[in-house]
């Protein structure tokens, strides 16, 4: 029987360990440093579309499509909300989408392309362009984490909460397990989903991935008389993003593509002491009402501050790590990790149990990247416009 250690309780480790659970992969540990979710997946909008960048990315998204549709069957507590995703270019902006509407066309990813008088109830300028996912929508982290958790422990996956991995232990070029302050465990393969903490964690091992991570945030507010319906939506020309929300509520989250990468500054760092510019809030707001007029006065009522990450190619950096068997990662997931979680989880464990994936995902190995630019690239102070705009 495997013996398979997971850390990071984010919705990349869960869904991993829930993939391998299903498969009756073995004796299954999560382990994080906090409670559940307690890093960037708790503090997610997840917003998800299956219109990407890539061949990979469109396959995958439409496989966590896939999946979200049978986890809304199959966790207690937990509905996928398919209100379609609307993503929004400005006439600059769209001739490089619009480049990518023959790789939809040939991976047969379903999508509307409209103009501003059908986006109602939104208002935006008269020469932007839609591109509409009907497929797409968003998961309530505050419900899909708890219900994924639940799910994990009645398959009989431990998760230790409150327990930070200090090493991963290796033998003979392989990996052995991990080392906690409490004690070791062995472990035949050692999943490392902890997002920005990833190059702390495994840097003793020479282990590096050029990937820096951003701070970014969202924002919940009560408007003052309840909204139309609206589709989850990308208003890039606004430099936001919003859904529904709970209770009546609408997201807004804001991009602050000026910010400086942001370092961890050691393994115990908690999320939680990350602030949000002044100002930013209302911005946020201010934008909100001027897409989707309905939502103007709203009253804030809370805001989540956490951590996007991307690699130096914008890509996701996951599956095996060649020169230390046994170690697998997944992580760079830009702002779209929430959205990847179902496929990310479902392919790290195809990984661990059979060594190659259903879909083809070597464009995302972690192997991939030239060892000097990787190290020129983490060597080089970047603000987010300097790396890839990606968003869910
Ligand atoms: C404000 C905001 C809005 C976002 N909106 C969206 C969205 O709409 N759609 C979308 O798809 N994505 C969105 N994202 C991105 C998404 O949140 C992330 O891509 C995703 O949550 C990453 O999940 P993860 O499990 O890989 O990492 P995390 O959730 O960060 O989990 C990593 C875990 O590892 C643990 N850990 C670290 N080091 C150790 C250690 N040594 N030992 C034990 N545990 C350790 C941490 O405590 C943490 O819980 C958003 C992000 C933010 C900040």
């Amino acid at each position: 029987m495997m013996d398979i250690v997971i850390i990071g309780a984010g919705v990349t480790g869960l869904s991993t360990a829930y993939h391998l659970a299903k498969r009756k992969a073995g004796r299954i540990t999560v382990i994080d440093k906090g409670p559940a979710g307690d890093g960037s997946s708790s503090r997610a909008a997840g917003i998800c579309t299956g219109l990407l960048w890539t061949e990979a990315g469109i396959r995958v998204r439409r496989r966590c499509l896939e999946l979200y549709a049978e986890l809304s069957r199959d966790l207690a507590g937990y509905a996928f909300q398919r209100t379609g995703c609307l993503n929004l270019f400005s006439a600059s902006d769209w001739p490089a989408r619009a480049a990518l509407l023959p790789l939809y066309d040939r991976l047969g990813a379903r999508y509307e392309v409209h103009a501003p008088p059908l986006f109602e109830p939104f208002r935006c300028a008269p020469d932007n362009v839609a591109l509409y996912d009907p497929l797409g929508g968003y998961s309530e982290p505050s419900q899909y984490l708890p219900a994924l958790t639940a799910a994990l422990r009645a398959a009989g996956v431990a998760i230790l909460q409150y327990t930070r991995v200090e090493e991963v232990l290796t033998a003979n070029g392989a990996v052995t397990g991990v080392r906690t302050a409490g004690s070791t465990m062995r472990a035949d393969a050692v999943v490392c989903a902890t997002y920005g903490w990833t190059r702390l964690l495994l840097a003793p091992l020479g282990v590096t991935v050029p990937v820096k991570a951003f701070v970014h945030q969202r924002f919940e507010a009560e408007p003052r008389a309840p909204l139309p319906p609206f589709p989850a939506v990308n208003a890039n020309p606004l430099g936001i993003y919003a859904r529904p929300a709970l209770e009546g509520r609408v997201l807004v989250g804001i991009e602050t593509l000026d910010r400086p990468g942001f370092e961890i500054p050691d393994a115990q760092f908690n999320l939680s002491s990350l602030t949000i510019s002044p100002g930013l809030r209302g911005m946020a707001l201010d934008r909100l009402a001027t897409l989707l007029p309905a939502a103007g006065g709203a009253r804030p009522v809370s805001e989540s501050v956490g951590l996007l990450t991307f690699s130096l190619d914008g890509e996701p950096v996951l599956g095996p790590v060649v020169q230390l068997p046994g170690l697998y990662l997944g992580l760079a997931f830009h702002s779209g990790g929430f959205a990847y979680n179902p496929g990310a989880g479902e392919l790290l464990a195809q990984y661990v149990l059979e060594g190659r994936t259903a879909i083809d995902v070597s464009t995302w190995s972690p192997s991939r990247f030239d060892a000097s630019e990787a190290a020129q690239y983490l060597a080089t102070p970047l603000r987010q416009s300097q790396t890839f705009r990606r968003r869910h």
